[in-house]
């Protein structure tokens, strides 16, 4: 007993002297610093992960175009060994739409902002007709409705209040108490402001009379009903999310879903409110291509070292993202500053002694389906395996600045990040903290003891644009970007270099 004991104590004291052997010098740090802020790539690789990309939804043929896209980039950068590898079998196969139009024709002509809910049917060509409000608040008002919607263009009711809550509340502009005796008394005025709060009272607007419950049943009922086509109401200001019924619960041959802003659908309710015809016409094409297949792209500079071999550091991002815009923040943006850690690592011409490789994940949207199968097929849940990726650095909350990194309770972790960190504090890197981040794809390796990591990150417009139409380059934080890229570098080097690493840690 008491010789398992110290056993036990002796391997303790092992793992907690364990720390990082070495850190790479403050030349190379230069090196990267320069490369990262006076060649940036950034705004160039930005452009072709999200406006030359596209929305690019698993296993799509969008996808498939922005895998082929991606490894151009890589190869354009000097990157080896680019392949997609197959992680797993897909629920259901891949969507695209190839048009989807709307408009009101009566009483007036007016063209919405609109985006087909994914995996959606589409219309016989355009259709037009009167709109057949269902706006059933239980069972009862639902069945008045039976064996009336076959054919028929169907505007569903909002389960949402409208409440404004993220664009433009208007008592944000209203003069607060603070700000009129500021302008009474003059040399008051500018340490007033300072502590002046904008007010965050919201106006009465109007309040939601279904639940997303009825919602969802009145979905349902008017797709058994056999509509011609829904229309319903996904976001304010024309931001919509496209969020897809059909993706959490699909059916055999759905009809066209179409979805429109919040006023468009209450400038009709109101319309109709009043007995006053509303009449739209829209089109949906949209089409399965038959992949059933999620793949993962790769993509490495080789490691040198004979002593090391098999081992690498891992860094990536998802590169499937939801339909709207053109997934920037969402996940282009994870991509965009790997890749750019990578390019600059190339023009620096780092020779690591372990492989850095590039991982872009797909499937992360409906389960993380890619970085889960990749464990399972790279057999991770043997120790001699897990213990090969020394390092896993995951992007995927947008493209704020870098702040330091949640290291999953994982103790060890901490005095390797806070020595190989410690150069570079001036980027904002400062904080290790042992919280867990959100749950994404590199939570597929930390169930393996992998130490396997996102950063700690400012939101910027990552929360307002997340899934929508406006998650575009423009939400794009391009300087906090070129932060992040190199300390991505800098991490993934000292990490391919350092003869230490971090031990496995099964929670
Ligand atoms: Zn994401």
């Amino acid at each position: 007993m008491k010789k398992i004991f110290t056993f036990a104590v002796t391997i303790l004291v092992t793992i907690s002297t364990l720390t990082a052997q070495r850190v790479e010098s403050t030349e190379v740090l230069n090196k990267i610093k320069n490369e990262a802020f006076n060649n940036s790539g950034i705004k160039e690789i930005s452009f072709w992960f999200t406006d030359f990309m596209g929305a690019r939804l698993s296993a799509s043929d969008m996808y498939l175009r922005a895998e082929n896209i991606a490894k151009c980039i890589f190869d354009s950068i000097g990157l080896e060994n680019i392949k997609t590898e197959k992680a797993g079998d897909f629920n259901f196969q891949g969507w695209d739409y190839e048009k989807c139009y709307i408009a009101m024709t009566q009483p007036y002509y007016s063209n919405f902002t609109s985006l087909p809910a994914a995996w959606c049917g589409s219309t016989d060509g355009k259709i037009s007709g009167k709109i057949i409000y269902l706006n059933a608040k239980n069972d009862d008002e639902m069945e008045q409705f039976r064996g009336k919607l076959k054919g028929g263009i169907v505007l569903l009711p909002s389960s949402n209040s409208y409440n404004d809550p993220h664009y433009a509340d208007p008592n944000r502009l209203r003069r607060s108490e603070t700000d009129l005796i500021a302008m009474q008394f003059d040399a008051d005025v500018n340490k007033l402001r300072q502590t002046s709060k904008s007010s965050t009272t919201l106006l009465s607007y109007d309040k939601a009379t279904i639940s997303g419950g009825q919602l969802n049943k009145l979905r349902s009922f008017a797709q058994n009903e056999g509509a011609a086509a829904i229309i319903f109401e996904d976001g304010y200001y024309n931001v919509l999310s496209g969020q897809s019924p059909w993706f959490y619960n699909r059916i055999e041959n759905p009809a066209p879903e179409i979805a429109i802003s919040k006023e468009e659908q209450g400038r009709m309710v109101r319309m109709i409110e009043h007995n006053i015809a509303v009449n739209v016409e829209l089109e949906v094409s949209a089409k399965t291509n038959g992949n059933y297949e999620i793949t993962n792209l790769f993509a490495e500079i080789p490691g040198r070292s004979k002593k090391h071999k098999g081992e690498y550091v891992l860094i990536g991002a998802h590169l499937d993202s939801w339909l709207g815009g053109t997934g920037a923040n969402d996940n282009a943006s994870g991509c965009i500053v790997a890749t750019e850690a990578m390019r600059i690592l190339k023009a620096i011409d780092a020779k690591p002694q372990r492989t850095i490789r590039i991982a872009l994940w797909s499937g992360e949207e409906q389960g993380i389906i890619g970085s889960a199968e990749f464990a399972k097929s790279k057999n991770l849940d043997k120790s001699e395996e897990a213990e090969k990726i020394v390092l896993y650095l995951n992007t995927d909350n947008g493209s704020g600045q870098f702040r330091g990194i949640c290291i999953e309770g994982n103790y060890e972790a901490e005095k390797f990040f806070k020595e190989w960190g410690a150069p570079i504090k001036s980027l904002g890197f400062t904080t290790i903290s042992p919280h867990n981040s959100y749950r994404t794809d590199h939570t597929s390796l930390v169930k393996y003891g992998i130490p396997a990591y996102q950063f700690i990150q400012d939101n910027m417009g990552y929360g307002l644009s997340y899934h929508t139409n406006m998650d575009r380059y423009e939400r794009l934080a391009i300087e906090d970007m070129k932060c992040n890229a190199a300390i991505i570098a800098w991490l993934a080097l000292n990490a391919a270099n350092d003869d230490a690493k971090i031990p496995l840690f099964i929670k």
